[in-house]
């Protein structure tokens, strides 16, 4: 019955030749057919439906002027730079802190100097491992900011991949709030398997891990 009255709707909305026009007092919005709009992207020029533009209730039309692609791409551009991706991350801490009632206690710019202070230390190799002394046994962090395309509610273009080896920022005890001093840059694969391990549950599983295969002998 849905599937019926969607396709009537779809028929009946449907683009038909010699059908657009201009609304006047909304320009960028294009009528094709009935009650069918469209909108022209100022950026990639294209004419596309509504529903590929983000709701924006302080624009003339409602709708934001570049369409979802264009700002998915623009996003994409801005968040494969250094400073964008390092911004995004403090912004998602940021983010964090307010929906667990934290405080972070470090700027944006106090944040960026910290990245400067551990490239001069590991380069962009993470910081989890064994020290300066050896760092061939750290692993290279990337910054490579892909979206998954997901849209969310309100049409907004979301969603960040996960990428294993991308940089990560983490507080090395996790009992610890967000100061530069608990502050840590590693991979994002070290972090989800690091988890939420606070010093405490460091040594437990040293202890655990001495009694299994240190002292104890084998079977
Ligand atoms: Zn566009």
């Amino acid at each position: 019955m849905k599937l019926k009255k969607q396709k009537r709707n779809q028929k009946r909305n449907a683009v038909k030749p010699g059908m657009v026009y201009h609304v006047p007092q909304l320009t960028t919005i294009v009528k094709t057919g009935r009650g069918y709009l469209k909108k022209k992207c100022s950026k990639c020029g294209e004419v596309k439906s509504l529903e590929d533009f983000c709701k924006k209730r302080a624009a003339k039309d409602g709708h934001a002027p570049w369409c979802v692609d264009c700002i998915k791409e623009d996003q994409k551009k801005v968040q494969n730079t250094e400073t964008g991706f390092l911004k995004k991350r403090y912004y998602d801490i940021i983010a964090r802190c307010r929906v667990e009632n934290r405080k972070c206690y470090f700027t944006l710019d106090q944040f960026l100097a910290a990245f400067e202070k551990h490239k001069s230390i590991y380069g962009m190799k993470s910081a989890w491992g064994p020290g300066v002394d050896h760092l061939e046994q750290h692993l290279p962090i990337t910054r490579t900011h892909e979206g998954n395309g997901q849209r969310g509610k309100k049409g907004v273009a979301k969603g960040t991949k996960r990428i294993a080896s991308n940089l990560s920022p983490d507080r090395l005890d996790s009992n610890r709030g967000y100061t530069l001093q608990n502050l840590i840059f590693i991979r994002s694969d070290e972090n989800t398997r690091k988890h939420s391990s606070s010093y405490e549950d460091c040594k437990i599983q040293i202890r655990l891990h001495e009694e299994r295969f240190i002292k104890m002998k084998p079977y």
